[in-house]
């Protein structure tokens, strides 16, 4: 069933809440995320809610410009992404998530995003 986390970018000026179990946990070695790093959990968009911050998400679109890559405008950090492949999901990172210590997580399954670059 899952548990609302709480989310936020570095700064605070975008906040969100998540509903999730946490399960899987991914990383994506495609070209956008590689350079990222991030740990990302994909969950429904209905159990996504942004608290705060709408108007200072910046949005990235690349490549087919059907994935949305939402960033924090002031501290750049990404916080939440419309993944191409199903944009009914929302990805969510994991280290935004509050109380979440990453280290803890079982390893992260790999998304093979290089191959639909
Ligand atoms: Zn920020």
């Amino acid at each position: 069933m899952g548990q609302v986390y709480s989310g936020q970018c570095h700064c605070g000026a975008v906040k969100f809440e998540v509903n999730t179990d946490l399960q899987p946990v991914v990383r994506c070695n495609c070209s956008l995320c590689r350079r990222k790093g991030a740990l990302m959990h994909r969950t429904e968009q209905e159990n996504f809610t942004l608290l705060k911050g709408a108007e200072n998400l910046g949005c990235y679109q690349f490549h087919t410009h059907k994935a949305e890559h939402y960033f924090c405008k002031t501290c750049g950090i990404y916080t939440h992404h419309r993944p191409r492949m199903n944009p009914a999901l929302v990805g969510v990172n994991v280290g935004c998530l509050d109380g979440v210590d990453s280290a803890l997580l079982p390893d992260a399954e790999l998304i093979d995003g290089a191959s639909f670059d």
